[in-house]
């Protein structure tokens, strides 16, 4: 760091303020998380200065005897922490990896089956502004009204009616466990195949939380910086019989030299997931996050779908008469970040939306256990209601996290 500060204050400037943020106030964004230092020393290697195009003993370059090691190790580590047959470790992000699995198996004006974004989807399941609601014919299934749990009976229909190619599950904004024998019956009934987005839950899946995708899906795609605290990015695992189409939908087709400093980076995170401590953070997690479901719904902010089985919340707070968007700027002003969220059928349009997420992957990897998720709704609901009351609850903030700090000295 101090080479760094000496060759360029103002980025160096830019790395400390956001390591102050992150530790001056609580990080509850669902999709975000604390990457141990060792993934961070991976990141910041030499290893980015490697070009590796192709893979592990098959380069476009010369000199990758190196680096090839830790794509194998990343490889072997993935296949082995989540029983797959085949794993790629490529992908620049989660949109890329989802871009690959699509190049794969479809041709555009194919038909896809996926999750509604205003539901919990995400863009790249369908959305009319992203390439997968440009070049594909998208049909969205959603939650029931009555329960905002995902409607099989309607996933069953829309697939009987319309035969896509292929069925995405996996969502932004789901909190609860999705059944994906389900899924893989109503894909083998029609012939489609199933792609699990698992970027969100992933991490729970590793350390054992909830039951995985893999047995079921073709494919399941994800982003390693999630609960599962890697670097930022991408991986995609397959059944062998689609290795082939998977790695040429990567590179060449969509990507150029893999990104070999977060490849290895995606290695130590899986080394790291695969650790009994791990594992009891994963549980931790979900404990966490259902804990303040509770104490949300307890001050009268009610959890969509009942509750969570996961690491997020999503919460209506319609009751309240505060809009999703002043509730994230009033948090925000008392040190909590979070995010507005549309809940299912909402009123409002998505720039306003009538809820907030959740999420416990960030405060669980600080230390912070199911009493400081009691502590956090309280400060959650009154930020919410009570605007003039930021300042208070701002030190409210400050001594917990103080007492849990992220990246400790
Ligand atoms: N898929 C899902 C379900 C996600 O929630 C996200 C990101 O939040 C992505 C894909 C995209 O990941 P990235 O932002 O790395 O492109």
């Amino acid at each position: 760091f101090d080479q760094l500060a000496d060759t360029d204050p103002d980025i160096a400037g830019v790395v400390l303020d956001e390591l102050a943020r992150l530790r001056g106030g609580l990080q509850l964004i669902a999709s975000e998380n604390l990457t141990s230092p060792a993934v961070l020393a991976a990141l910041g290697s030499t290893l980015s200065n490697k070009y590796a195009e192709g893979y592990p003993g098959r380069r476009y370059y010369g000199g990758c005897q190196v680096v090839d090691r830790a794509e194998e190790i990343g490889i072997a580590r993935a296949k082995e922490l989540f029983g797959a047959e085949h794993a790629n470790l490529q992908p620049h992000s989660g949109a890329s990896a989802n871009f690959a699995v699509y190049a794969a198996l479809l041709t555009p004006g194919d038909t896809v089956l996926a999750m509604s974004l205003p539901h919990g989807g995400h863009l790249t399941h369908g959305s009319k502004v992203n390439f997968s609601g440009k070049w594909f014919d998208v049909v969205a299934y959603g939650v029931r009204e009555d329960t905002e749990l995902i409607d099989y009976d309607q996933v069953r229909d829309l697939a009987r009616q319309h035969r896509p190619k292929m069925i995405i599950c996996g969502a932004t904004a789901y909190p609860r466990l999705i059944d994906f024998a389900a899924f893989r019956s109503i894909a083998d009934e029609v012939g489609s195949w199933l792609m699990v987005d698992a970027a969100h839950f992933i991490g729970l899946v590793a350390g054992g939380a909830i039951p995985s995708p893999v047995p079921y899906a073709d494919v399941v795609s994800f982003t390693t910086h999630k609960v599962l605290r890697g670097p930022r990015g991408g991986m995609i695992l397959a059944r062998e019989e689609l290795a082939g189409r998977i790695d040429k939908a990567v590179f060449p087709f969509s990507q150029g030299g893999p990104l070999m400093h977060a490849v290895a980076a995606k290695a130590v995170a899986l080394r790291e997931a695969a650790t009994p401590a791990y594992a009891q953070y994963a549980r931790q997690v979900v404990a966490n996050a259902q804990v303040l479901a509770e104490g949300l719904a307890a001050e009268g902010i009610r959890p969509v779908a009942g509750g969570t089985d996961t690491h997020l919340a999503l919460l209506d707070l319609r009751e309240l008469g505060v809009s999703g968007r002043d509730a994230e700027a009033r948090c925000d002003a008392a040190g909590i970040t979070l995010n507005k969220n549309a809940i299912p059928y909402d009123p409002q349009p998505p720039a306003i939306s009538s809820g907030i997420r959740v999420g416990t992957p960030a405060v669980t990897t600080q230390g912070m256990g199911e009493g400081e998720m009691k502590e956090i709704a309280a400060l959650i609901a009154r930020a919410v209601r009570d605007p003039a009351a930021a300042a208070d609850i701002a030190a409210g903030v400050a001594t917990l996290v103080e007492r849990y700090p992220a990246y400790p000295r």
